[in-house]
Parts: structure tokens; sequence; C-alpha cells
């Protein structure tokens, strides 16, 4: 590890140590007491309920009786009379892409476009509001449920604009389509070839480029896109904090740094800035990791410098004086990020597909992403450290890749409690499961996924390993702990509540129970998004459960979700989202 993390790591630790509750600070008043509905500590198996809560400086001075609470009343502190609504640790975000998120709050939304018309009227009215020298972007619409079922065209789109690159990306991310102008600044014309890996549409001629793109071909497009900054930069990070601040949200995650080339340089306005009201944990893509450490060391460094003279570093310090010294300026640097492999249709399987999707014959079990040495040398380096890798994966032979990569980890450095993140973990066998006990790896589960897909899902996986998906219950009963994540934007909205819900039921829209085996208590559900987030982020130290000494990132809800049909979990409101004892969203605020 170098020095930088390892004095930081070490500066935490003494911090902690002098934060712990002495009889001087319990003296203290509270800044705010709240007492008058259901406080839900989530601490331990069961559910386990508070009569009132008190802060002070941002941490939780006490929880417990209201009598025993009430002793750290002062002529300043503040009553708050929860009014028979429930308090909750702060939700915490175990995988999401809130930068990317973010890039698109800014662009035209074009999710629910019923029709091409439509899409072409919502691109020309969000044309007004792009800054000069910018793309016309648009995200979110999906070919086949438009009337027209097709992507439309370069034609079609150069009807928005001829002079100012316009291009759209669906909700899937994976596809979109330009015009003629967004085709020219890209360089890319009619004798241009395919990138490995993605394609141009072509026309009959075989050249003429007709709009749509996919995979690589689309990236290779999108990363010519003029960099956010500035402005730009400030409203799509606001924006998405704002908006996952909406949903109960006091932590959020960046699961896929480097998916723009310009995401290492908002990030670092972010925290000069200082743009963020909620902490952001960070996970570097993998070919940008070195670039992102390179970077978090250099701001690292530039914390631990800090003489008191004024400088950059101790404006930060001074900014930000939290328990956590990790977070500067609420980012830090957790992790890196793998895909190794794709989506339901393309998760990477050790037996054939039930049904194959379309255009795939003989056994088909879809395919790895990247090399087992790439995913092994990121082992060797990491594993001993606090750095966390993070691997998208749905199939089981995915699961395998990433496994093995852990045993040859172990066999050369031995055990550490890394807490390697298996993202997704759609379907994972029970030998895999045993050892992901073993191992202390996290799965995080996209819930609200998988079963709105779940038909798909019985369809293409077959029933056994359908039901066996996201084996909540059988992780449950073997003490492994587990989280639920949204993988915002790819759920529309960084919901949190709506994970619970689906984690819980395990329903489709239809009515369809997948796995009803696998179902999971409410209590449980929310564990997932509370106190087992903090773990799977390596901060159950200072988050996820409400616990004296603990940051007082709070969330109040409208009703107690223990106690509403477990269908109606989704539709509970956010009332108010608290982080470090300040309100940074309350229901009816912009
Ligand atoms: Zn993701």
């Amino acid at each position: 590890m170098p020095r930088g993390r390892t004095a930081l790591l070490f500066s935490l630790l003494l911090l902690l140590s002098l934060l712990a509750p002495s009889p001087a600070a319990r003296a203290q008043p509270a800044d705010a007491i709240y007492s008058g509905g259901p406080i839900l500590t989530m601490r331990g198996a069961a559910p386990e309920y508070a009569e009132s809560l008190a802060v002070k400086d941002g941490t939780i001075l006490a929880v417990g009786r209201k009598l025993d609470v009430a002793r750290h009343a002062g002529p300043t502190t503040r009553q708050v009379d929860l009014a028979g609504h429930t308090l909750l640790p702060g939700f915490i975000d175990t995988h999401g892409h809130m930068v990317y998120f973010g890039k698109n709050l800014v662009d035209a939304d074009l999710f629910g476009s019923k029709d091409i018309p439509e899409l072409v009227a919502r691109m020309t009215a969000h044309a007004d509001k792009v800054p000069a020298g910018g793309w016309i972007v648009g995200f979110g619409y999906q070919a086949k449920l438009m009337a027209d079922k097709r992507t439309p065209s370069r034609e079609e789109l150069d009807r928005i604009s001829t002079e100012i690159p316009v291009m759209i990306v669906d909700s899937s991310g994976h596809a979109g389509a330009g015009n003629s102008k967004l085709f020219e600044m890209a360089g890319i014309d009619a004798d241009s070839p395919d990138p490995a890996g993605g394609l141009f549409a072509r026309g009959p001629d075989g050249k003429t480029l007709l709009g749509p793109m996919e995979e690589t071909a689309l990236n290779a497009v999108r990363s010519k896109r003029p960099p956010f900054t500035g402005a730009l930069a400030a409203a799509a990070i606001t924006g998405a904090a704002k908006r996952w601040a909406s949903y109960g949200q006091t932590t959020a995650m960046e699961a896929g740094l480097g998916l723009g080339s310009d995401d290492i340089g908002i990030v670092l306005q972010t925290i000069e800035e200082k743009l963020l009201p909620i902490d952001l944990y960070v996970a570097a893509k993998d070919s940008t990791v070195d670039a992102a450490l390179a970077a978090a060391y250099r701001v690292g460094e530039a914390v631990e410098a800090a003489d008191g003279t004024g400088d950059v570093a101790t404006r930060l310090l001074a900014a930000r004086p939290d328990l956590d010294r990790r977070y500067v300026n609420r980012v830090r640097l957790g992790g890196v990020k793998f895909w190794l492999d794709g989506s339901l249709d393309t998760a990477w399987m050790n037996e054939p597909y039930a049904t194959n999707p379309p255009g795939k014959t003989g056994e088909y079990r879809a395919y790895r992403q990247i090399p087992d040495e790439v995913l092994e040398a990121a082992f060797n380096r990491f594993w001993p450290s606090d750095f966390q890798i993070h691997m998208h994966m749905n199939g089981d032979a995915a699961a395998d890749q990433a496994l093995k990569a852990i045993e040859k980890a172990v066999a050369k450095h031995g055990m550490y409690d890394h807490r390697p993140v298996f993202v997704h973990a759609s379907f994972l066998r029970d030998d895999q499961i045993a050892k992901l006990k073993k191992y202390g790896a996290v799965p995080s589960f996209l819930t609200s996924g998988l079963l709105p897909g779940g038909e798909a899902v019985v369809q293409l996986w077959g029933e056994d390993r359908a039901a066996e998906s996201m084996a909540t219950r059988t992780m449950l009963e073997e003490g492994i702990p587990f989280t639920f994540s949204h993988d915002a934007p790819v759920s529309p909205e960084p919901w949190i509540l709506e994970l619970v819900r689906c984690g819980v039921n395990r329903k489709t829209p239809s009515g369809r129970v997948i796995g009803p085996d696998q179902r999971i208590p409410p209590y449980a559900a929310l564990r997932a998004v509370t106190a087992m987030a903090a773990y799977e982020i390596k901060e159950e130290k200072s988050k996820g459960t409400l616990e004296a000494g603990k940051l007082a990132d709070l969330v109040i809800l409208e009703k107690n979700p223990l106690q509403v049909p477990s269908d109606t979990i989704g539709d509970i409101a956010v009332l108010e989202t608290i982080k470090e004892g300040k309100t940074i969203w309350r229901r009816g605020e912009k």
C-alpha cells in the first residue's frame, strides 16, 4: 500500500478512538433530539426500536429510552417530533452510477417516448438549453417499446439540427444513433470500418451510415463528446446528488468512474468546489484505475501536507471535520470495477441457456469479457489492501472466474478482509455460495431489475436457475452479508424502497413469484440497504445503524416498512433526508 493511504487510515483510527463517547461528551447538550415515532436502529438480526435519538455535531450522541436520551437536552436543543413517522439510518447505495446518472440528467429525458416524432420533439425542445459548443444529447428511449419498433435514423435526427451534433442513447446505454453532424465531428464516414465488438448500421451499399450504432462503435463516438466542465459538470453532480437524497440516500456510489473521459475531472471539481451534500464512494473502471489512483493520491497528499498555512489541503480538511477522513469533501476512491459478463441474455453461464436469445444458435452460454490473467493481476495487486475489487457478473461462469482469481490471491498472500463485491451475482451455484462465504465476498443484488425481467429470465435460464437467482434466503441462513442496489441509471431512478419491495416479494409485474423459497422478511431486506450496505463498503464503523458515535445520517419515512403490506413498501414516501445532522432534502422541495 502506498504510504499515503496507510497514514490516512491510521489518522482515521486515531480519530475514532478520540471520538469514542466519554463521560464529558455525554454531559454536552444535544443539537437535536428526535422522538415521537418508531426509531428503527437496524442493529442485530431482529428489529430493535428506540424511543429517542440525540444528535450532536453531526454524530449520534445517544439512542435509547426517552428518559435516558432526555438527559442530553439543553436550552438550545431542538426537539423534533416524528409525528408517528419512522426514523432509520440513511440508506446507502452499494452499486449505482451517480456521475453517469448526473450527466444523463442534463441531457434530454427520452424515457417513455411513444414514437419517433415524440422523441424528435423532445430533443428539439431540449436543443435550446444546450450551451454553445455542446452536443444535443438524449438518453433513455427503448426502441422496442416505441410504436416504430426501431431506432431513429440519421435523417430523422438531422431534423433536430444539421449544425450541432445530435446523439441519442437508449436506456441500456449500449445502443444509440446520431445525426450527420455527429458522424462528421467524430470523423466517421461511409469508408470507416466497424470497430471490434461494435457496429454502425449501413445502407444496402454496405457503406452509407444509417445513424444507429451499437456497443464499441457508440463508445467511439461518445468519447468525442466535449467534456463536462464548469457549470455543466456542477449541474450534473448536484442534480444527481439531490435525486439520491430524495430516495433517502446519504451515501452514493459511482461504480464506473472513467466510463466518460471527463469523469476524473468532474470528481476533482466536485471535491474542489464542495458540491456534494452526501458522501460519494467511487470505484474506478478497470482501465481508469491508475489515473484515478494517481488523482486520489494527489488529493490525499495535499490533505496530509496540510500545515495550517491556508493552502487548498487545509481548506479541504477544515471543511470536513467528520469521522471518516478517507472522504475528502465527501468523496473517496474505494475500489476498482471489472465487468466479467453482460446482462441477462449475455450472462456467462456454465450450462447452456434454456432458450437461446434471438440470433444465437447451438449450446449458447454467452462468453467471458476479460482474460483470467487481467483479473488475477488485479487481485494480486489489491487483495492485501483496503482497495476493493467490484466485479459485475450475472452468470455462474463469471462467478467462477472471480472465485478462481480470489483463490490464487489467498494462496499467495493469505486471507485478508478485502470484501470483494459480486455485483448483481444473479445466478450462483450452492458450491459458489459456500466459497463466497469462505472468502468474505459480498453480493449486491439488483432486485428491481431481475424481477420485472423475471419472465424473460425463466425463459432464458430455465425454471431452476431463475428460482435460485438472487439466493437471498440461502445467504441469510448461511449468515452471508448481502446488499441490494439499483445500478441507476440502469434502474430509471436511484430508488431504495423499491429494491426492498422487490427483494421481499420477488414478484414480476404480472404477479408471478420468481423463486418463492428465496423470499426474505422485510427487516432482512432493509438491512441490505443499511447495515449490510455499510459493511459492503467497509464503513460499518461509522454508518448503517443508529448507534452512539456513528454519523447522524438519517432518513424519515412516512410509514414503517415493517408495518405495511409488503407489496406497498416501494410506495412509502421519503419525508426527510439528514446527512450528519443537517437536513439535505425534504419532501415537497425541488
Ligand atoms: Zn453498474
